[in-house]
């Protein structure tokens, strides 16, 4: 079985279509499975809720999923995020906003829980460190478990008698499965946040018993043209060139 695990796709087309096209290029994949933030930042929701939905996808809630199908309010957002928020809420049809609201906040395929933020605090937690990644391991029910919400590609190892630490995973990093438990972060298919701005996705490979994480360059003038259309935030437009 290969997967394409991504996460935080955030209404960017370009960003999810060559990080699905980098997974489909070494071979049919099985399945999609997201963290979260299908949507919220970017210009086309509609498109990448539907891009999501053409896959074989198992998919959670994250907190711009929530916000921009009403489930949860804007007030806890940084004023960016809010009016993207509410834009996207506006862009999608009553369907497209049913479909968000009825995502689960966890679930489980296999070996691995997905959740945007953490165990502990589904939609808003960003785990990043040993106190939060021992929190997350003793509410663990599978031997992995995968976030997102930091944009951040990480790996965290649970072993015993110390402390979790988080490792950044980079372009073609390969980490094997089994023994100890692990939680993952693909980073973000539609806005990275860790100085590359190349879309980040992790591909899961069963045979093998591996996860790749994989940085694949994308279009994005043109996600930045269609931003600067709908006149969203021009902070939201200039992040995407620094990875940032
Ligand atoms: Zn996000």
């Amino acid at each position: 079985m290969r997967v394409a695990i991504v996460s935080d796709c955030h209404s960017n087309t370009e960003g999810l279509a060559a990080c699905l096209d980098d997974a489909a290029s070494g071979g049919p994949l099985d399945a999609v499975w997201c963290a979260g933030d299908a949507v919220g930042y970017g210009p086309e929701p509609s498109a990448v809720i539907a891009a999501l939905r053409a896959q074989p996808l198992a998919l959670v809630a994250g907190n711009h999923d929530l916000a921009a199908c009403g489930r949860m309010e804007v007030d806890a957002f940084n004023p960016a995020a809010a009016s993207a928020a509410l834009w996207s809420r506006e862009q999608l049809s009553a369907a497209e906003r049913d479909f968000l609201a009825d995502l689960p906040l966890t679930l489980t395929t296999g070996a691995f829980t997905i959740v945007h933020g953490s165990l502990m605090q589904p939609e808003w937690e960003y785990l990043l460190t040993a106190e939060q990644a021992l929190a997350q391991f003793s509410l663990q029910r599978t031997p992995y478990s995968i976030v997102g919400h930091s944009h951040l590609p990480f790996w965290m190892e649970e072993r015993p008698g110390r402390a979790p630490e988080i490792r950044r995973a980079g372009d073609g990093d390969v980490l094997a499965l089994g023994g100890t438990r692990l939680i993952l972060n693909p980073g973000s298919t539609g806005q990275p946040r860790d100085g590359d701005p190349r879309a980040s996705y992790m591909l899961y490979d069963d045979a093998a018993a591996t996860v790749t994480w994989r940085r694949v360059a994308y279009d994005i003038a043109a996600t930045q043209r269609k931003m600067r259309a709908f006149d969203l935030d021009p902070w939201l437009i200039e992040r995407l060139s620094e990875g940032r």
